[in-house]
């Protein structure tokens, strides 16, 4: 089936027992029992609800996972910390270098307390990947593309040497989302998602999903997921699942939205780089082109003048300054003091995240606006 139709028709996308075509909003947190020690099919909402399986099947079928398998958390962080509960003090974590900020903070300041070693790596770099393995190491993190800086692993390359070597690669699929890229189906063993993201699609929803192929790694994220408790509630499962289904038309038009923007910036005397994986002057275009059927919307750049960063966004008035992405408003924010700010600066820098570096999530208005929108504020920077 193709993703299109599976983003409306997978998982489980009706009421078993009414036919309601809606998942219904099982806002219950207990069921009851048919004798002591007979459940039903559900016993604690903790352990499992109807509406947030609903939408852990719906990911698992997206992902080429396997349908049992899915997890649906608090939020993207939450899935990620369920994640790491996989291992044990002592072992070694491949870290990418380009990551979302309080990914990293998660591992500088909660999980090395529990005893984990990281190495930064930049993932892109494949012999960094194999330079860096440690016989500790147990696992290989990245996202691809990154957060802020549109870096693209080879994940098929990448996934390999991890195997090799007996690390798991665990991706974060938040920027492309499985329309666009299924790691699972390149040799990932788990992907996740902050489906706050494109896949909610509309800023109104905090929520973290993982999913895998195998199971002994399933039941374990099942365990810690129930053990830990960091559950995505029934609410925000539903409206998780109507925002997916409309994420084929939306990452078309965030793709077709942020290529314009890209493009714009590219030809700009005052832009100094921009970084978008759709234009053949990304470093990584071929990769990107190879293991996605698409680019997403989210497009990063510099100006040549450090210092215009703030007057250029808080000259922008469709782009909204704002943390998060992958709505449909459009975005605008510099990771140095937003979202990467829990980052220092010089972990920052090697990663080559500048200060004036500008993050834009492209959202679906109207193309035109949002290239005249950014023209008045690079018109406003000019007569400064
Ligand atoms: N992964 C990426 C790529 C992100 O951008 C974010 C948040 O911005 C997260 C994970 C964390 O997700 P959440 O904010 O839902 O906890």
């Amino acid at each position: 089936m193709h993703i299109q139709t599976k983003l409306i028709q997978g998982g489980i996308s009706e009421d078993p027992t009414t036919g309601a075509v809606s998942v219904p909003i099982y806002q219950t947190s207990t069921y009851r029992q048919n004798a002591v020690g007979q459940p039903k099919e559900y016993e604690y909402s903790r352990s499992g609800n109807p509406t947030r399986f609903a939408l852990e099947e719906l990911i698992a079928d997206l992902e080429g996972g396997v349908r049992g398998f899915a997890f649906a958390f608090a939020s993207g962080l939450a899935g990620i910390h369920a994640v790491f509960s996989l291992f044990q003090s002592g072992d070694h974590i491949l870290l990418g270098d380009d990551v979302y900020g309080g990914t990293f903070r998660l591992f500088d300041n909660v999980l090395t307390k529990n005893g984990l070693e990281y190495t930064i790596v930049d993932t892109s770099n494949l012999a960094q990947i194999e330079e860096a393995i440690q016989d500790n190491t147990k696992a290989l993190y990245l996202e691809t593309p990154s957060n802020p800086l549109l870096k693209i692993t080879d994940l098929k390359a990448g996934a390999a040497i991890a195997k090799n070597h007996d690390l798991l690669t665990i991706v974060d699929n938040t920027f492309a989302t499985p329309y666009f890229q299924k790691p699972l189906e390149l040799g990932a063993d788990i992907v996740l998602h902050s489906g706050t993201k494109y896949l909610g699609g509309h800023s109104d929803v905090v929520a973290g999903l993982v999913t895998t192929n195998n199971q002994e790694l399933a039941e374990q994220i099942g365990y810690y997921q129930n053990a830990i408790g960091s559950v995505l509630g029934p609410q925000d499962s539903w409206l998780m699942q109507r925002g997916i289904k409309t994420l084929s038309v939306r990452m078309e038009e965030h793709q077709k939205n942020a290529y314009a923007v890209a493009e714009l910036l590219a030809n700009h005397p005052e832009v100094e780089a921009v970084y978008y994986p759709g234009l053949t002057t990304h470093n990584n275009h071929e990769i990107a082109k190879q293991q996605m059927s698409g680019y997403s919307g989210m497009v990063s750049f510099t100006l040549k003048n450090d210092a215009d960063a703030i007057p250029f966004v808080e000259a922008l008035q469709l782009f909204i300054l704002a943390e998060s992405l992958g709505g449909v408003e459009s975005l605008v924010e510099i990771p140095s003091v937003m979202t990467h700010a829990s980052v220092p600066k010089e972990k920052r820098e090697k990663a080559g995240i500048k200060d004036g570096l500008i993050r834009l999530s492209v959202g679906i208005e109207y193309a035109q606006d949002l290239l005249d929108d950014l023209n008045q504020a690079f018109t406003q920077l000019k007569n400064h």
